[in-house]
């Protein structure tokens, strides 16, 4: 059955003139009549008449090829064909209704262009997830957390009214680690070894020092960028710490950001990733960092607002599989069949998700190259709800960083609401813990995460969870994991500077391609809107001076800097340490001996 509704004549032209330009290449009537017993036809040739028709266009050399197979398809198969009416035509496709997705088509409609959005799920947002239910009033069961320096996400919350409030950490936080619970207060757990203690600050330190040498827009740029490429943090780490200590939190460190494992990373993304977030600090801490606010009602909002305003042009379940640059417009297909045609696309979706569309003319070879290596984090975002916040009246503010291999969760924060009802907590099973811990049921996991919670804060209230939520993102068919796509060692040099470059009319958008924060809600906006920008670039709306813009602070969330002592700054690492004693007793036994050299009449010049 083929419906056809006219809307607009040289669109009704074009599609006669194709129409009729398949049924003529069969041999048939050269009429424009739509008949489906054409069609029917034309679907019944013997394989070996198209064979023959390939070959004849084959060595006509010419260069839509590929259309002609798309039209033949339809030609085949009836059913496929769903007409592009004038409705259907756009100034943008933007594919993927994630906060990226949407920013960039909300940007290109306050311009005044007419874009459509295409989302394969059957709702917007698609990293952040917020549900609404009786237990929990709503809870984030995907992206979450926003902080200082975080200003276009947090401009957008602005501009719908969305609140912020502080994750709680009036109370003391917990280190948990050889079975033993540490409280503290900071970002950082303390150490008291002297050793270990010179070890974690210059951890910290010389990443932060790579950092400085790595630009945040080009990384493959960076002076030791080959060498650091080709190494994983799991070397780099074993390269600069010396205690054990610091080495297993570090790996911690890893799996908390890039819910990713040390030997899995390239120490140069990661070096890049920590810096573009502001550094070892900004990325990790709560107060002043990227884990300071939630959204009152839930971050889904800002995708739901975005929505909104952007009305029927956000098209759900409509997942593309098929991206046609060969036309005159791009025609982007559906799994549903719909084509919808327009300019230029943005694609906003994690790199690796490209494996799923079907590209005509074939991706560059390093475009189709590096979305075969770029694979998703893996992380369970689990949420265990209580009668009281237990942990507050025993001095806890409810963030434990956990460092125990038998443990599911690594890290937690206080999930209660800012109102102080519902208290829950909130904890990430991450990285090689989440591979380990998929096969178990719900439950399974509930009872092993409340033991440990039980076992950190030393409470028996911890075993009676009154609610759970939990949200697995490796089995999410959309995202292939998350919270973000890593780098593994020898990628980021060799297919970086592809990562954003534009494929003819396909423009590249999503959280990985951003240059700050990127793998955050705010990475996702700078990169919508980024890629808006190079869309209007090319239609001469705006200069390409434009297309980068930095983002005023939040004048509501400000950011501090960040600062270290003389001691942080100068305290020498295990290695220099171990050099100085070292070169300090060799100068002693020196000394010693020169003086007994001396006073022996050993020495020549005394004689
Ligand atoms: C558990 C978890 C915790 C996180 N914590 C934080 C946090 O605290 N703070 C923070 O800032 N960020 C956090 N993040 C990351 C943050 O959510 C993401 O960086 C951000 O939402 C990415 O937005 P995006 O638009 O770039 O990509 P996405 O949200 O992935 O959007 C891409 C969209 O494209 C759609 N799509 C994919 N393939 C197709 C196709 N073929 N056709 C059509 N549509 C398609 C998808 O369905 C999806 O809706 C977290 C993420 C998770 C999962």
């Amino acid at each position: 059955m083929i419906f056809f509704v006219q809307h607009e004549r040289p669109l009704l032209t074009a599609f006669c003139v194709r129409v009729s330009s398949f049924l003529s290449l069969g041999g048939r009537s050269q009429s424009a009549v739509f008949n489906t017993d054409a069609l029917v036809r034309v679907g019944l040739q013997s394989g070996k008449e198209k064979e023959e028709r390939r070959g004849r266009r084959g060595s006509s050399g010419g260069d839509d090829t590929g259309q002609e197979d798309r039209e033949e398809e339809r030609a085949t198969n009836p059913s496929s064909i769903i007409m592009t009416t004038a409705a259907d035509t756009y100034d943008v496709i933007v594919i993927g209704a994630g906060i990226s997705g949407l920013s960039a088509a909300k940007l290109l409609k306050s311009h005044g262009l007419n874009p459509v959005v295409l989302e394969a799920r059957d709702r917007v947002g698609g990293r952040t997830f917020t549900v609404q239910n009786k237990e929990s009033k709503w809870v984030d069961l995907g992206g979450a957390y926003v902080g200082p320096t975080q200003n276009r996400i947090l401009r957008l919350a602005r501009e719908y009214d969305v609140k912020t409030y502080k994750v709680n950490e009036k109370e003391n936080l917990v280190h948990y680690v050889n079975g033993k619970s540490y409280p503290f207060k900071g970002s950082f757990p303390p150490f008291w070894n002297p050793l270990v203690l010179l070890d974690f600050n210059n951890l910290w330190r010389t990443m932060d020092q790579m950092g400085k040498e790595i630009p945040r827009e080009a990384p493959w740029r960076a002076p030791h960028a080959e060498e650091w490429d080709k190494m994983s943090m799991q070397q780099l780490f074993e390269k600069i710490c010396w205690t054990r200590t610091v080495r297993r939190f570090a790996t911690l460190f890893i799996n908390v950001n890039v819910t990713s494992e040390p030997h899995e990373v390239s120490a140069l993304w990661f070096l890049w990733y920590v810096k573009q977030c502001g550094g070892t600090m900004r990325i990790f801490s709560t107060t002043n960092g990227g884990q300071e606010r939630k959204f009152v009602g839930g971050s889904g909002q800002i995708s739901q607002c975005m929505a909104k305003e952007l009305g029927d042009r956000v098209k759900l379940q409509s997942a593309v599989y098929s991206i046609d640059q060969t036309g005159e417009l791009v025609a982007v297909e559906t799994l549903s069949k719909h084509i919808y045609k327009a300019k230029y696309v943005i694609i906003a979706t994690p790199p690796g998700l490209n494996l799923k569309m079907h590209f005509n003319p074939e991706l560059p070879p390093l475009r189709n190259q590096l979305i075969h290596r770029v694979p998703m984090g893996s992380v369970i975002k689990c949420m265990v709800y209580y009668k009281e916040n237990f942990w507050r009246k025993k001095g806890y503010c409810g963030s434990m960083v956990i460092e125990e291999e038998g443990a599911p969760i690594g890290l937690t924060l206080d999930d209660t609401k800012p109102d102080g009802t519902v208290p829950a907590i909130m904890g990430f099973i991450l990285a090689r813990k989440c591979r380990k811990l998929c096969d178990l049921t719900k439950e399974e996991r509930l009872k092993r995460i409340c033991e440990i919670y039980s076992k950190v804060l030393c409470s028996e209230e911890a075993l009676h969870p009154v609610h759970y939520e939990e949200k697995n993102w490796c089995e999410e068919e959309y995202s292939g994991g998350c919270y973000t796509a890593y780098f593994p060692p020898g990628i980021l040099t060799q297919f970086g500077r592809v990562l954003r470059e534009p494929v003819g009319r396909l423009y590249f958008a999503g959280t990985e391609t951003a240059s700050e924060w990127s793998g955050y809600m705010e990475g996702a906006v700078q990169a919508g809107e980024r890629a808006a920008r190079e869309v209007m670039c090319v239609m001469g709306k705006i200069p390409q001076s434009q297309i980068w813009q930095s983002e005023p602070p939040c004048e509501e969330v400000p950011a501090f800097p960040f600062i270290t002592t003389f001691w942080e700054r100068n305290l020498p690492s295990v290695k220099g340490l171990i050099r100085f004693s070292g070169a300090s007793a060799l100068l002693c036994a020196l000394s010693v001996a020169g003086i007994v050299a001396y006073k022996k009449g050993l020495c020549p010049r005394c004689r």
